[in-house]
C-alpha cells in the first residue's frame, strides 16, 4: 500500500514546511476550504473513519454531536499522549510529519466550527514538542493557521500543551482536566465532552492518527477511502511493533492486515530464528494472545472476536524466553503506578494484583493465589470509573487464561524455571 501517514518521512527535512508543501502538503486544506463543512462531514461519514486512539468510535458520528451543539466556542483537542507501553505509532507523525497533523487539525476545525485547537503532548516527548512548536510557527507564517487562513477569513489557532507524564491523561476527560490546569483525573460521563468538554464547551478529542487522516480523506474522497482495508474499519493504520522481531518499527498498513502478516511479513519474523510464544496486540492493556491465536485481522471488529482488542495497534511480540508471570507482574506494576486513585476497585485492585503477582513471581506464591487473582479481577471488571481498571484486570485474566500452567509452576516450584 502506498504510504500516506508516513509519506516522505525518509526525507531528513520532512518536518520543514517547504519540504511538506513540495510533496503536495496543504493542497488538501485548500481543497477542503472550497467545500462546505457539511459536505466534508458527509464525506467523513461515507468514509467510515473510526478513531485511532483505541475505542474505534465512528468519527463522523462523534463530530456530528459537537457540531449540532449551538454553544460556542468549540474546542478541538488532539490526544498526543501515547503513554501506553509498546505504543509509539504517533511519534513518527509528531516528529517527522507534523504538518500533516496541523493540516488535518485545520481542516477539522473548519468542519467543526472550532477556532481553537490544542495538541496535548505526552511529557516524555520533548523533541516532538520542539518540532511541533517550530512547525506551528511556520504554519502561522504561511497563513495555514491564524485569523485568515488561505485568505478566506477562516480562523483556527493551535498550541501545544505538554503533559507531565501521567498515563491517565490519555483518557479524554482526564486530558481535559489537565488542559484546564487541574489534576488529571477522569470525569463522570455523561455529560460527554462533545457537549460539555474543555471549559464546559463542546469539545472533540481525537487521536493524532485520526486527525492526520483528514487530508487523505479530502484527497481521495469518502467513497475511495472506504475501500482501503477492512470493510467495517476502513483506512490506513499505523502499527508499532516491538519485542522479539527482526525489524521492530512503525508500519503503515491497511486496517485489517492480519497480525500474523504484521509479525512475519512486515516485521521480519522472530529474532534469531526463535519461536513465537505470545503477542500483546494493541498495547499493554489489551489481552495477550498465544502463538496459535495470531491468524486474525487487526481491526476494531475482528480483534474482540479473536479474544483481544485492537487498542492502539501496538504489537508486542514475545518469544519463548519470556516468563508470562513476569510480564503480568511488570504490567501491573505499571497500572498500579498509573492508577489515579479516584475509584476504589482500581486503586485497591491494581495494588492487590501487583502484590499477589509479585509474590508468585518471586517464589512466594501460595496455593489459591490464582483464584485470588481472578476474584480481584472480578471485583474490578465493569466496576471502575474509567477503562484503566478494566484494562489492568483484563491483562491478568488473559495471562491466566492462556498461560495458567506457568502460574501453577511458579507456585509449585517456588519461582520461575526460565530464570534458573
Ligand atoms: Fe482512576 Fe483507575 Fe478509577 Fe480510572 S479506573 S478513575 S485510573 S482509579
Amino acid at each position: 500500500m502506498e504510504k500516506f501517514l508516513l509519506r516522505n518521512i525518509e526525507n531528513p527535512n520532512s518536518a520543514d514546511i517547504n519540504e511538506y508543501v513540495k510533496a503536495g502538503g496543504y493542497k488538501n486544506l485548500s481543497k477542503a476550504l472550497a467545500l462546505s463543512p457539511q459536505d466534508i462531514m458527509d464525506e467523513i461519514k461515507k468514509s467510515g473513519l473510526r478513531g485511532r486512539g483505541g475505542a474505534g468510535f465512528p468519527t463522523g458520528m462523534k463530530w456530528s454531536f459537537a457540531k449540532a451543539d449551538p454553544k460556542f466556542p468549540k474546542y478541538l483537542l488532539c490526544n498526543a499522549d501515547e503513554g501506553e507501553p509498546g505504543t509509539f505509532k504517533d511519534r513518527p507523525i509528531l516528529e517527522k510529519n507534523p504538518h500533516l497533523l496541523i493540516e488535518g487539525m485545520t481542516i477539522s476545525g473548519y468542519v467543526l466550527g472550532s477556532e481553537y485547537g490544542y495538541i496535548y503532548l505526552r511529557g516524555e516527548y520533548p523533541a516532538a514538542a520542539d518540532i511541533l512548536n517550530a512547525a506551528i510557527k511556520q504554519a502561522y507564517e504561511a497563513n495555514y493557521l491564524g485569523d485568515n487562513i488561505n485568505g478566506k477569513g477562516i480562523k483556527f489557532h493551535l498550541a501545544v500543551h505538554q503533559g507531565a507524564g501521567a498515563y491517565i491523561c490519555g483518557e479524554e476527560t482526564a486530558l481535559i482536566e489537565s488542559i484546564e490546569g487541574k489534576k488529571g483525573q477522569p470525569r463522570n460521563k455523561p455529560p460527554f465532552p462533545v457537549n460539555v468538554g474543555a471549559w464546559s464547551m463542546p469539545t472533540i478529542v481525537n487521536n493524532v492518527e485520526t486527525l492526520s487522516n483528514l487530508p487523505l480523506l479530502i484527497e481521495i474522497g469518502g467513497e475511495a477511502y472506504s475501500h482501503i482495508g477492512s470493510k467495517e474499519c476502513p483506512g490506513p493504520k499505523l502499527f508499532s511493533v516491538s519485542g522479539h522481531v527482526n525489524k521492530p518499527g512503525v508500519y503503515e498498513l491497511p486496517m485489517g492486515t492480519s497480525l500474523k502478516d504484521i509479525i512475519y511479513k512486515h516485521a521480519g519474523g522472530i529474532r534469531n530464528g526463535g519461536k513465537l510464544k505470545a503477542v500483546i496486540p494493541g498495547g499493554i492493556s489489551t489481552p495477550v494472545l498465544p502463538a496459535d491465536g495470531i491468524d486474525c485481522a487487526m481491526d476494531f471488529v475482528a480483534m474482540p472476536k479473536a479474544g483481544s482488542m485492537l487498542g492502539s495497534g501496538a504489537v508486542i511480540v514475545m518469544d519463548e524466553s519470556v516468563c508470562m508471570v513476569k510480564v503480568a507482574y511488570r504490567a501491573l506494576k505499571f497500572f498500579e503506578h498509573e492508577s489515579c486513585g479516584k475509584c476504589v476497585p482500581c486503586r485497591e485492585g491494581t495494588d492487590w494484583l501487583r502484590k499477589v503477582l509479585g509474590r508468585i513471581e518471586n517464589g512466594n506464591g501460595k496455593e489459591g493465589d490464582i483464584e485470588l487473582l481472578t476474584d480481584i479481577t472480578g471485583i474490578m471488571l465493569g466496576k471502575t470509573f474509567c477503562p484503566l481498571g478494566d484494562g489492568a484486570a483484563g491483562v491478568v485474566n488473559g495471562m491466566i487464561k492462556h498461560f495458567r500452567n506457568e502460574f501453577e509452576e511458579h507456585i509449585k516450584n517456588a519461582g520461575c524455571v526460565l530464570s534458573r
